[in-house]
């Protein structure tokens, strides 16, 4: 049987009368990435794969040998020995070992001379080029299957060459205008603005704006003093406003020196500025690198390193775009050497790019049905994008650079039963929150997540963009440094942000509903709980009958979420009556769940299937019209093209791993139709499908370590029938349906007979709006996802055209004109969809996934541990990976030292202390080669910030009227008139406009000030106030039985002497809690009233400041609304989008 994408008209016999049209009706058997064109040639080439495996072996005279079993053994032995723990990776903490540290005059940093250990957190141990081998898998002892081994030929060439020269020189050190202390903080901008703005930059960096991120914790705990931390931070989140501002233009290093304050801080902005280049929090994506002038001309000859990127997935072009923003960045690395900055080559075994993200374009095109002419396409692959907002990295380049037009998904979502009938609204509530409880349940023997804990600003300073005041002697005085304490790891419970109310965690994964669940059920007795759902308890059962799970999840020693969830539901059966009905809508959500992780719930890991949950994006979900390919074709096409080489199936690659007297080899990818490239660095982004199936042969075999995390993780499936239509049938305004499924058994109340049909076209996407024709495609998830791989597309066909005519009556079903249908799992080049957490999978395994062995690096979604099975985790883990490619190459980042220079004295200072009035002058940091060192002697730098409530100086504009602006923009959430639009500017990419808008806000908090506060909330959960009262003695019975009662202890035991308390018990928590809502609720009335005063004050102030100071004309309207115009950032703006 044919793979790929046989065209076969659907057999009338099977089809339905009404839709049997073989005029009309076409299916297409899709592998799922390949069009009709590149199928063939697709089955060629795996063919090809094997035979000139053959072919490649003649070729190397000899040379070429596939390796005994002996020596590959022998090398994995080695590697075993060599190998440290594969056991979950424990987060490096920082260990403070001296308490106390001093900066000197100078500008350096003195350390007391007894340092108990060393620091872990040492700016000499900045970030290893090679990560430390994990220790092998002691439980497992994977030995890797015996490989073909061998070298491709010697290049005798290459082994003559010299080893390189460690380049040394940093551009930013070279720069030659002089750049003034805070020309990138916009003097008109209130402080609190920019601080707003400059805050929410860093969240939507994913970055904690009052904290260092590990990475730079790593680089910079030694060379900070603690207040430093404070600088530091308002230095690199103002960098981070000025990309967000305008993410078509990379910010300069100039730029950066700018956001410091004062010039001797010019050393923490080359800091701050390199690290979020190396790490792709700046400068990333389509988008010219800020280049160099002076280093053009000796690059056009000289010796050339090679990386190697294997796949044009969403991660492999990442991978190459971000090497060449780095390359080029750091560029006078290596010409300073004589050598040219290191070329990228893609190899791609498709005809296309994009890998899993693969917009299919449909067969019959109707030009003018998408704008922008716009190809109708539909999505085999990826098709959401999980919201915008809260660090999604997809932002920046889908809205802030290449501009794509997509359409918000809405969540109403209907679900019909399996006789066609819509699903009552309230039982669908009803079991949306038992699910939800279930899984809470479940979720209790989730592995705690890993805190890390680094060092942090001043969270009050930062909010208001102020840097700690220094009195001039604060810098000299011994400090002490945080507890070490501080620094041991901490164990939360996972976080729920992000989840949505109507939905278990991780659905909102790939869905499109974004409803939040507030507090959990499951602290009470499950009866109580489904009494509150609304659920009526059976007769007889006391309200304080609970489940236990605790009997099925110790059952085995790989426990499986779906074992559990279904162990819950069968314990709920004994409490409330489930009808057949709700048992359909309960496995409705399993498969929803299956949907997103893309395997059976039975197949999921109990402690850790949603180990990413907390990391979710904010906004609406959405998809992109005309096709999400157009995310991969930006990054390969912009802002020049990648070299991406298609047809290039890789075969083996004979890498270094870094043993000693190794460097003799060099390091070879070889394809299949027997091309040779030699690489400095390879970077491996194929799926983990293909990782599994061992297709690639390495030389040497993979260590065991990371052998060994290949199999432990879980590769799953999803499938899609996608239908094209010539007229809709359906609601076109609404995004989605679900439908139920009947058990196997019919009517059943056993959950497992569920399992095998749950997931059949359990939701059908409207995928109209994007493909600009009316399309539908229903998934199939779970085991389902597995029969569409064996069942022909006839009967697929059949089947859901069945279920489409028993919601939408038989006559208005007509026969699709196109069907097709995806079978991943058959695709040679994923062999799967996506990863996920299986019971053997062990927390940490997604680090080890990224981990590179020796010169051997690993990116793509499955490296991805914070986004797994997104394409935005792909897009992340191409980030990370050029960071560690850079990393080996030319070293961590060099900094200069010292980093922060001695303070300037103010002048009643000395004459308090009656000091000389010159102190020496510490070397300037390289950012700033031209700023006098002594004018900041004579005059003293240390300013006053000025106070941001006193706005009478607000500038104001007179210039000719503006045409309306285009687009409204939300205002950031931690601004001071947040939530009212009327407020906040509409982006343009006009300077001016952007300081008129200052003026207006300006002018508004000088009258008004502040927008009230809204009222924090009470704490009027009655169990938290249980918790206050009886903690001590809590505490006390808890010490009773344990040495040490920690926290969670005394937490758990207060839950179960919670659950266990009386009505009686409980009535004055209750009634507390009663009488602190209502005082809110006076509270909240009131706070509503004074916003809605002050914004209708607001608003008429703005109309009258409008109609005096007419605004400036509006230049053009940009690309995703970005706010700063080019490289020169004091042009700020107020609102963000
Ligand atoms: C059906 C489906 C639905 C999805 N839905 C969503 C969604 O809605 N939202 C979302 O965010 N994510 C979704 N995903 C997940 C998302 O598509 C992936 O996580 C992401 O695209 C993976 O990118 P990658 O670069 O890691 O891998 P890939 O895109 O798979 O790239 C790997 C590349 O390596 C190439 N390759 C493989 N073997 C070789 C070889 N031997 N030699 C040379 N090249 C080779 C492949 O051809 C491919 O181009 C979905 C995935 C699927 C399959």
């Amino acid at each position: 049987m044919a793979l790929y994408d046989v065209d076969i008209r659907p057999q009338l016999d099977q089809v339905s009368p009404d839709i049997a049209n073989p005029q009309s009706s076409r299916l297409d058997e899709d592998d799922s990435t390949l069009s009709s064109a590149s199928s063939d040639r697709s089955v060629r080439s795996v063919e090809s794969t094997t035979a000139s495996k053959g072919k490649w072996k003649a070729n190397i005279n000899g040379d070429w040998r596939y390796g005994s079993s002996e020596s590959a053994t022998s090398t994995a032995m080695s590697s075993v020995s060599s190998s440290t723990a594969a056991e979950d990776k424990t987060i490096t903490r920082p260990q403070f070992t001296s308490p106390l540290k001093k900066r000197m005059s100078d500008g350096s940093i003195k350390q007391p001379p007894l340092r108990l250990n060393s620091s872990i957190g040492s700016a000499s141990e900045q970030p290893q080029a090679v990560p430390e081998q994990p220790q092998q898998d002691q439980q497992t002892q994977h030995i890797p299957p015996k490989k073909k081994r061998g070298r491709p030929p010697k290049d005798k060439s290459l082994l003559a060459q010299p080893a390189p020269k460690a380049p040394k020189a940093s551009r930013i050190s070279e720069l030659k205008d002089e750049v003034r202390p805070r020309s990138s903080i916009p003097s008109r901008l209130p402080a609190e603005v920019h601080a707003s703005q400059a805050i929410e930059a860093a969240y939507a960096s994913r970055l904690n704006p009052f904290e260092l991120h590990r990475g730079e914790h790593s680089l910079l705990a030694d060379l900070l003093m603690s207040h430093e931390v404070t600088v530091y931070l308002n230095i690199r989140n103002a960098i981070l406003r000025l990309w967000h501002q305008n993410p078509l233009c990379g910010v300069t290093p100039k730029e950066a020196a700018g956001c410091a304050k004062e010039a001797r801080f010019f050393g923490l902005a080359e800091a701050a500025y390199k690290w979020l280049v190396r790490n792709g929090y700046i400068n990333f994506g389509c988008v010219e690198t800020p280049r160099d002038a002076g280093i053009a001309k000796s690059r056009r000859s000289g010796k050339q390193k090679t990386v190697v990127v294997v796949g044009a997935g969403v991660s492999g072009l990442t991978t190459a775009r971000q090497l060449e923003h780095l390359f080029e960045h750091d560029a006078k690395r290596w010409t300073d050497v004589g050598e040219r900055p290191p070329k990228v080559i893609v190899l791609e075994g498709r005809k296309r790019i994009g890998g899993r993200v693969y917009s299919k374009q449909l067969r019959d095109q109707v030009p003018g049905s998408l704008p922008d002419d716009l190809r109708n396409t539909v999505e085999m692959g990826a098709m959401i994008v999980t919201g915008f907002e809260h660090g999604n990295p997809l932002d920046t380049i889908i809205r802030g650079q290449l501009g794509l037009r997509y359409h918000l998904m809405k969540d109403a979502l209907t679900i019909y039963d399996s006789d066609g009938r819509p699903v009552d609204e309230q039982r669908d509530m009803l079991n949306t929150e038992l699910y939800a409880d279930i899984s809470d349940r479940a979720g209790d023997f989730r592995a705690a997540p890993q805190d890390t804990n680094t060092l942090k600003g001043d969270e009050e300073l930062i909010s208001r963009c102020r840097d700690p005041i220094s009195d001039g002697f604060a810098d000299f005085q011994l400090e002490p440094l945080p507890n070490p304490m501080d620094h041991l790891p901490q164990y939360k419970p996972a976080a729920k942000r992000g989840r949505r109310r109507n939905a278990p965690p991780q659905t909102e994964k790939l869905t499109g509903r974004t409803r939040v669940i507030e507090m959990s059920n499951a602290t009470q007795s499950a009866a109580r709980a489904a009494k509150e759902m609304g659920w009526q308890l059976r007769e007889g059962i006391a309200r304080n009958q609970s489940i236990s799970l605790n009997e099925m999840a110790r059952a085995s020693s790989h426990p499986t979420l779906g074992s559990v969830m279904d162990d819950a539901i069968e314990q709920y059966q004994d409490l409330v009556q489930l009808t057949p009905q709700d048992m359909r809508m309960l496995n409705w959500h399993h498969a929803n769940l299956e949907y997103a992780n893309a395997a059976p719930v039975s197949s999921l890991s109990l402690s850790g299937h949603d180990q990413d949950t907390g990391n979710e994006f904010e906004g609406a979900h959405s998809e992109i019209i005309g096709g999400y390919t157009q995310l991969p074709r930006g990054l390969m096409n912009l802002p020049t093209k990648l070299d991406v080489r298609f047809d290039r199936v890789v075969d083996s690659i004979h890498y270094n791993e870094g043993a000693p007297g190794e460097s003799e080899y060099t390091t070879k990818v070889v394809c299949s139709d027997g091309q040779i490239i030699e690489a400095d660095q390879v970077v491996m982004t194929v799926p983990l499908g293909v990782l599994k199936d061992d297709v690639v042969d390495f030389d040497p075999p993979l260590p065991g370590w990371k052998y060994g995390v290949i199999q432990r993780m879980g590769f799953g499936l999803l499938n899609k029938v996608i239908l094209l239509y010539d007229q809709s049938f359906w609601d076109d305004d609404r995004d989605m349906f679900g439908l139920l499924n009947d058990a196997e058994q019919q009517n059943s109340l056993d959950p497992e007979e569920y399992a095998r049909r749950r997931g059949r076209f359990y939701l059908i996407w409207n995928a109209s709006k994007i493909s600009g024709r009316p399309a539908l495609v229903a998934l199939m998830a779970g085991h389902a996802a597995h029969d569409a791989e064996t069942t022909d597309s006839n009967s697929l066909l059949a089947e859901i055209n069945d279920r489409l005519r028993t919601v939408f009556s038989p006559e208005k079903v007509t026969a699709p004109s196109e069907v097709i249908v995806t079978r991943w799992k058959r695709d040679p080049f994923t062999r799967g969809t996506y990863s996920y957490v299986g019971p053997r999978t062990r927390s940490g395994d997604y680090d080890l996934m990224a981990k590179p062995v020796g010169n051997l690096h690993f990116a793509g979604e499955a490296t991805c541990g914070t986004h797994p099975a997104t394409v935005h985790g792909a897009f992340l883990s191409g980030l990370r990976v050029a960071s560690d490619v850079m990393t080996a190459m030319t070293g961590p980042i060099d900094l200069p030292l010292p980093l922060v220079g001695a303070p300037t004295i103010k002048q009643e200072t000395v004459a308090r202390y009656n000091m000389p009035q010159t102190v020496p002058l510490p070397p300037q940091p390289s950012i700033s080669t031209n700023t006098p060192a002594t004018a900041q002697v004579n005059a003293p730098i240390i300013k006053q910030e000025h106070d941001p409530t006193s706005l009478a100086s607000v500038p104001v504009y007179a210039s000719a009227p503006a045409p309306p602006p285009p687009k409204l923009a939300g205002p950031p959430k931690q601004s001071v008139c947040a939530r009212d639009d009327s407020f906040w500017a509409r982006p343009s990419f006009d300077h001016n406009d952007l300081d008129y808008e200052a003026s207006i806000v300006g002018t508004i908090l000088s009258r008004l000030g502040d927008r009230p506060l809204k009222p924090s909330r009470p704490g009027v959960n009655p169990f938290l106030l249980f918790t206050k009262a009886k903690w001590d003695e809590c505490k006390a019975h808890c010490s009773r039985d344990a040495s040490t009662a920690g926290r969670d202890a005394i937490r758990a035991t207060l839950g179960k002497w919670w659950k266990a308390a009386t009505e009686e018990e409980k009535r004055p928590y209750l009634e507390q809690s009663e009488q602190a809502q209502k005082v809110a609720d006076t509270q909240r009335k009131e706070w509503a009233e004074g916003v809605e005063k002050w914004d209708a004050e607001a608003r008429r102030i703005r109309q009258e400041f409008v109609a005096e100071h007419p605004p400036p004309v509006v230049q053009g309207e940009g690309v995703g609304g970005s706010k700063r115009k080019s490289n020169n950032s004091s042009w700020v703006v107020l609102d963000h989008v």
